[in-house]
């Protein structure tokens, strides 16, 4: 058996104490992160969440360690953690250490560096970041014109299934009237990514630039199709802008009555569950604004999973997972569309296009033909297309 190489020393546990705020100081090692922690559905040797916080609490950095990019950073230790513990944050500021000392997962150096050279993550030339829209004619932003900025972000920027989101995103707010602009090929990358995969000081460097860039071009309201954008802004970028996820923007807009939504011309399954997003639900206690919008189209029945709300099944595609493997039989999101079945749905719907992503995957591997996966956008731009 090989070695593990441990690295102790008084800088390595200052370093930490100033990434995480000392976020693990108080951690008395009850265990109960551990046993809540989603990997323990799916693996048989879990993920020793309590370990990595004793970890931090004495300084001690593993090199080497594959275990340290499993977290998700789902937050559902968080949500029962008896010491408040701020358990992402203290995976992010481990991760941060193996960075600086050259250990980070192979799998990720690529992510970082895309996003350095291209604006993404995804390897995609910056030049196509406004593809998805040629069609669209999207002006650009202008405060004397328009209400908000949508900012579309990375994936659905490049992503074709995500894209799709981003259509119906557009198709809602202009049936709203919301005048509205995006930043086409000026967009800059949220860092939410490089902040998830742990190295804080890039990604504050990019969330100091993307907000004086905003601040110049007079953006104060953001509208953002993803969640962990959305928690980029709303919790790590300051004050400066107010962010809002898509389905808070579009609740807003169906209480003030400048969004109906009639019955669709074809009619919808009559069932439809929804899967919470880690970063809506968890991270930021959005649960009814999903549901609102679902509630308002005509024809749909909302049935609930047994998990749900604070409580909901990470997809698996947080903390960088998207980009690293997941072997077959370990992944959350096969049991979240177990879960999605067991409901009688014909529709399993969620709002982050990571979440999608996963769950399509899901769905497509496991042969499964009677749920079909969709984001809450496009079931509501269904119920517009007259
Ligand atoms: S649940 Fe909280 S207090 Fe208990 S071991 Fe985990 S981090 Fe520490
Ligand atoms: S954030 Fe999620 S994946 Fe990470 S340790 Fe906590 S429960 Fe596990």
């Amino acid at each position: 058996m090989p070695q593990t190489k441990y690295i102790i020393d008084d800088n390595t546990w200052e370093e930490l104490i100033e990434l995480t705020n000392g976020a693990a100081a108080v951690c008395f090692q009850c265990g109960v992160c551990t046993a809540v922690c989603p990997w323990g559905l799916v693996k048989e040797e879990t993920l020793s969440v309590r370990s990595y916080m004793r970890a931090a609490q004495l300084g001690l950095q593993k090199n080497g360690n594959e275990n340290l990019w499993l977290c998700t950073t789902c937050a559902q230790c968080e949500a029962y953690c008896p010491r408040g513990v701020d358990i992402a944050d203290v995976f992010r500021g481990l991760r941060y250490l193996a960075w600086k000392n050259n250990h980070p997962h192979e799998g990720l150096p690529s992510l970082l560096w895309s996003v350095y050279w291209n604006n993404n993550p995804w390897e995609q030339p910056p030049s196509q970041r406004t593809n998805w829209a040629k069609n669209l004619d999207l002006p650009i932003f202008d405060p004397e014109e328009h209400e908000i900025l949508y900012y579309v972000g990375c994936t659905a920027s490049y992503d074709t299934r995500a894209q799709k989101v981003a259509h119906a995103v557009v198709s809602l707010l202009n049936a709203a009237g919301v005048p509205f602009g995006t930043l086409g090929e000026d967009e800059p990358c949220s860092g939410e990514e490089v902040l998830s995969v742990g190295h804080k000081h890039y990604f504050r460097e990019m969330a100091d630039n993307a907000t004086k860039a905003f601040k110049e071009g007079g953006i104060t309201q953001i509208v953002t199709t993803d969640p962990h954008s959305y928690d980029a802004f709303k919790n790590h970028y300051g004050n400066a802008i107010q962010p809002f996820h898509y389905t808070q923007y579009l609740a807003n807009l169906i209480e003030e009555g400048r969004l109906t939504l009639p019955a669709p011309r074809s009619p919808l399954p009559a069932k439809v569950t929804f899967h919470d997003p880690c970063y809506l639900s968890r991270h930021n206690d959005e649960i009814e604004a999903p549901r609102k919008v679902l509630n308002a189209i005509p024809g749909v029945e909302l049935v609930e999973m047994p998990n749900i709300a604070e409580d909901t099944l990470c997809c698996g595609g947080g903390g960088g997972r998207m980009w690293l493997e997941t072997e077959p039989g370990e992944r959350f999101s096969d049991l979240r569309v177990e879960e999605a079945l067991s409901t009688g749905a014909q529709l399993l719907a969620t709002s982050c296009p990571y979440c999608i992503a996963c769950l399509e995957d899901s769905v497509k591997a496991q042969g499964i033909t009677e749920l079909v996966v969709m984001d809450v956008a496009e079931i509501a731009a269904l119920a517009i297309k007259q």
